[in-house]
């Protein structure tokens, strides 16, 4: 069962046309939704930044989010999702290939359940990471379908043995190939500003507010490539990462190699979030 405009209908029932603007263009905008227990988690916040997005690329969503928030949640019923991600995205449309925008094209929403486990593992030992130089364009605020600056980034990592690509910009730390990365040095949190050159993470967000919390000051200044090495420690967030340790970056380890007290402190506080949820 998937959400295909305003309808659950079977998978094989989908037709995605040659026309398509998501598959000619990458030209739509996409979430993913972590689901606990059967329930999503920050719901409203992820429909929030769809909407922003669709906003700054001139997309109208065809319903209303109240609607499409129920829709979801009937997805999730319907399919029994207790552990996993609904995949949720908006096509510009179906139109004669154009690079302008169509007047006739009606936005095409699908959303689709991926069940899946917490990543436990990484989440206890920590990962391995390396760094790249971030090809990406000027507008990494925007959740768009254009993932190839990403996914290249992503392989890169996956054929050097590691989970993740930490992007470097002008020899600066922007972000994760799909995470918002963080250092903490002398007991204090650096992380990139949310501005143009870094997704506004969801999870980003939450382990700022857990950060708060814990009293645990924070920094929203990029740090220096040259600098990574001088961090205590450092981790990445992500909807489906969650907080996660990273303990080696381009082989090298961060402090002992092992995850640091304070990633373990925000990582708590994250997992009575999904308990209390
Ligand atoms: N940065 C990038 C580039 C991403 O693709 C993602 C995941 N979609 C994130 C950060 C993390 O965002 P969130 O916590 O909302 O999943």
């Amino acid at each position: 069962m998937i959400l295909y405009d305003e309808q659950l209908i079977e998978r094989s029932q989908a037709h995605i046309d040659i026309e398509d603007r998501a598959y000619q263009f990458g030209d739509g905008i996409y979430e993913v939704i972590r689901v606990y227990h059967g329930r999503p988690f920050y719901m409203n916040e992820h429909l929030k930044r769809l909407e922003r997005s669709a906003r700054e690329i001139r997309l109208q969503i065809p319903y209303s989010l109240e609607k499409l928030n129920a829709l979801l949640v009937e997805l999730i019923q319907q399919t029994g999702l207790t552990e996993g991600n609904i995949y949720l995205q908006i096509s510009r449309g179906t139109a004669p290939r154009n690079h302008a925008f169509p007047k006739e094209a009606r936005p095409l929403v699908i959303a689709y359940p991926q069940p899946s486990q917490r990543p436990i593992q990484e989440l206890q030992q920590g990962v391995s990471t390396i760094t790249t130089k971030d090809i990406r364009w000027l507008r990494c605020d925007i959740k768009s379908l254009n993932l190839l600056g990403a996914a290249l980034a992503k392989q890169e990592a996956v054929e050097q043995g590691c989970k993740e690509a930490i992007f470097i910009r002008d020899g600066w730390v922007t972000e994760g190939s799909s995470t918002n990365i963080f250092f903490v040095r002398e007991g204090k949190i650096w992380t990139h500003p949310a501005n143009h050159l870094i997704l506004h993470g969801i999870t980003r967000q939450i382990a700022l507010s857990l950060a708060e919390k814990l009293q645990i000051p924070v920094q929203l200044e990029a740090i220096r490539e040259e600098k990574i090495f001088e961090a205590d420690e450092c981790f990445m967030t992500s909807t489906t990462m969650e907080i996660c340790p990273i303990v080696r970056i381009n082989g090298q380890w961060i402090g002992n190699g092992k995850p640091g007290p304070i990633t373990r402190q925000l990582q708590q506080e994250f997992e009575k979030l999904i308990e209390q949820f």
